[in-house]
């Protein structure tokens, strides 16, 4: 997208991935600006995260969102729910800016949306900040436990990063025991915490990283993993790398460098291109599990408040990640496409055969 028209023609850009809406929310008398997108709502009400970011431009927001939301509906599709896809994003500082009337707000438009969007956690947001928009809208998820929510999506969402990261591991050894294998995790936060604690678990070799200081060297010392410069990572020889902290770090940059065999992490948007990207890494010979497939678990636990299942459901679901990875790295060796392609190939095949008996 050009800085120097601010608004280029936004129904191309709904149109290039097929979006069906997008809602702009201001209220200026409190601050709140946000932007909430659904991309498709097939299979269901588009479920998506809110996420809160300080973002440098509207344009750039435009962006996550779109690129959220998208990745939104491919996650609900190959984890077999029955929800379509979508995100809200507010824009300014989680930290300084959020308040109970700015979610409360968002909770309104959200209401006005009449179940097409149900919104859950993302960065930048907490269970407690659902609480507020609940107070305005039923639709919404990621509740604390207290109001008969999942609470904390981050350990369904680390079980399942850790699912596919041990498919990835039989595929390429034949047995997907961590022992010895070396992981380097990128963001020690709520998702990456957890993660290493897994990794650790089952006495994997685990380096992690992070822009915070402090936190690295909290989470390295308590669960016994090597904290390493976050921009050393990429020259690593390693079985792993996990991105556990924000998207776009697999790009021309750090493919360059990559000397791992695996990328398996939570970040969202991952490969900074699809296409390209994706295409990269297959030629290099990395085995890149797909990050809307294996992030799903926070997901699925959040469905569980939709469908009325109980945390051993969800952890079922969640499960099923292993396998569905083992799918999706077999159809991308078998058919010589990218992982991330097999992987959408599968979720849109769901989609299209949905409409068709929706139709009926
Ligand atoms: P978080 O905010 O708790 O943790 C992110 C961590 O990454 C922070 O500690 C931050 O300091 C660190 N970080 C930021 N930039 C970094 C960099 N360049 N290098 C190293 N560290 C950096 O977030 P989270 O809930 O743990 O989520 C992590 C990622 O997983 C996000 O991209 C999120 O969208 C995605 N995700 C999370 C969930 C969930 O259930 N929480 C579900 C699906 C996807």
């Amino acid at each position: 997208m050009s800085s120097e028209t601010p608004y280029p023609q936004m129904f191309d850009l709904l149109r290039q991935f097929e979006h069906q809406k997008i809602v702009f929310c201001q209220d200026h008398t409190i601050g709140l600006k946000a932007i909430i997108a659904i991309h498709d709502t097939t299979l269901g009400p588009a479920i998506g995260g809110v996420r809160m970011l300080p973002y440098k431009t509207e344009l750039e927001a435009i962006d996550d969102v779109l690129r959220l939301s998208r990745a939104m509906t491919y996650k609900s599709a190959i984890s077999g729910v029955n929800l379509g896809g979508g995100t809200a994003v507010i824009i300014g500082d989680h930290r300084t800016q959020k308040s109970e009337v700015i979610l409360r707000r968002l909770g309104q438009f959200v209401e006005e949306m009449n179940g097409s969007f149900i919104a859950s956690l993302d960065m930048g947001t907490t269970s407690k900040d659902m609480e507020f928009i609940h107070m305005e809208t039923n639709h919404v998820v990621g509740l604390p436990k207290s109001l008969g929510g999942s609470g904390d999506t981050a350990p369904f969402t680390a079980k399942g990063v850790f699912y596919g990261i041990k498919a990835a591991v039989k595929e390429l050894y034949g047995t997907d025991s961590m022992a010895g294998r070396t992981v380097a995790v990128q963001g020690t936060g709520k998702v990456g915490e957890h993660l290493v604690s897994l990794l650790r678990e089952e006495n994997a070799k685990v380096y992690v990283s992070d822009i915070v200081e402090d936190r690295m060297i909290q989470v390295s010392n308590k669960y016994g993993a090597e904290a390493i410069a976050h921009n050393n990572l990429f020259d690593m020889d390693l079985d792993v790398y996990a991105p556990c902290a924000l998207g776009g770090t697999v790009n021309n940059y750090t493919i360059e460098r990559m000397k791992c065999k695996i990328i398996a992490g939570s970040a969202n948007n991952q490969l900074a291109n699809d296409r390209e990207h994706g295409a990269k890494l297959l030629e290099k010979g990395i085995i890149y599990a797909p990050d809307f497939l294996i992030n799903a678990g926070g997901l699925l636990s959040c469905y569980a408040e939709i469908a009325g299942y109980n945390v051993l459901r969800s952890a079922a679901l969640t499960e099923n990640i292993y396998e569905a990875t083992r799918s999706v790295i077999q159809k991308s060796l078998k058919e010589k496409i990218p992982t991330h392609q097999a992987a959408m190939q599968i979720a849109e095949d769901r989609i299209a055969l949905i409409k068709k008996i929706k139709q009926n």
